[in-house]
């Protein structure tokens, strides 16, 4: 770990002015993710500016949805009544994510910004070209078994590794961003990019916007959702895929339906075609069947992934199901 700057300013425009002024600067809240980055050599920033003193906490209803604050912990945004009751989805999801520890420390801005946990991200003596630009993608025809099968590069394959995310993804949900140019509101489906040829870019942030909450329409999605996490272990481990789903359901018909995976790309991926197919249908086996084969449309697998393959259809059925009878 190399010697860095530390700041704690105590206004918005102070932590975005710090930022602008240096082009290494990193914001810092829980710091889950980016202090095990700083640790291993993978990011080298020059300064941190900790946010935790600007007033981003709250969770509110405003404007016909939820607003949290990009400083919320991810333990409190999980167990808040209005979360709960309102958005349960966003709950589950949250709690299926890392461990109780860790949720006690990581923040709903730092879940939007984590990155990839893919082993040659982490593994310096690797290429890697997210960690290091032009040095190839170790994963690419090694062990690929975390990484995805839809809309991967052949610069990068790697996983987004967030739950939340996920479900904020499937609830139509906007990251508030502010910064020297002003604020700017982004789909959840927008935030995080495909790799393409520049897989160092997690999202489309510019340098020094800072991501003050998260905004989530209430579409009353309160009583027929499931997020279903498939991992190696019950807790703390990162999904091999995951799904989130919410119906809204009247007399057996589905009238609404939002999905989304997780550990499948390198971005929470929206199932809208999927989406599509379950509106007006009746609740049922072949429904959600064919929902899932609309889903896996354009899938491919890297060798050792390949199983996700079959896992991510059977994944989305089971999601449906158990929402469905929720
Ligand atoms: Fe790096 Fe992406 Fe390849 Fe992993 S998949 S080694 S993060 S370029």
């Amino acid at each position: 770990m190399i010697n860095f700057q530390y700041t704690r300013p105590s206004s918005q425009k102070a932590a975005i002015d710090a930022l602008a002024k240096d082009a290494s600067a990193q914001y810092i809240a829980g710091g889950t993710n980016l202090v095990d980055l700083m640790k291993r050599n993978i990011m080298a920033p020059e300064k941190l500016v900790d946010i935790n003193k600007l007033p981003l906490r709250d969770i509110q209803e405003v404007n016909g949805g939820l607003q949290i604050g990009a400083l919320a912990l991810n333990s409190v945004v999980s167990e808040d009544d209005t979360v709960v009751q309102k958005f349960p989805l966003l709950s589950l999801a949250l709690k299926a994510g890392a461990s109780p520890q860790l949720r006690n420390m990581a923040t709903v801005g730092g879940n939007t910004l984590q990155r990839t946990r893919c082993p040659y991200f982490y593994d310096t003596a690797m290429p890697c070209n997210k960690r290091q630009p032009g040095t190839g993608c170790g994963a690419l025809k090694g062990y690929n078994r975390m990484h995805a099968i839809f809309g991967a590069s052949d610069k990068c394959i790697a996983v987004h590794p967030s739950d939340m995310c996920v479900a904020l993804t499937a609830l139509n949900a906007m990251v508030l961003v502010t910064g020297v140019k002003g604020d700017r509101r982004i789909p959840f489906g927008e935030f995080h990019r495909l790799p393409s040829d520049t897989p160092q870019k997690d999202n489309i942030l510019e340098h020094g916007e800072l991501i003050t909450g998260v905004w989530v329409p209430d579409d009353g999605f309160t009583k027929n959702v499931h997020y279903l996490k498939v991992r190696d272990r019950a807790s703390y481990a990162f999904a091999l895929v995951s799904v989130a789903a919410a119906l809204y359901i009247q007399n057996n018909i589905i009238k609404k339906a939002r999905l989304a995976m997780g550990g499948v790309a390198h971005k929470p991926w929206r199932l809208a075609e999927a989406e599509k197919a379950l509106i007006g249908k009746k609740v049922s086996d072949a429904t959600f069947q064919q929902a899932a084969h609309i889903a896996m449309r354009g899938a491919k697998g890297y060798g050792y992934n390949n199983f996700k393959l079959k896992m991510a259809p059977n994944t989305i059925i089971e999601a449906l199901t158990v929402a469905a009878k929720a």
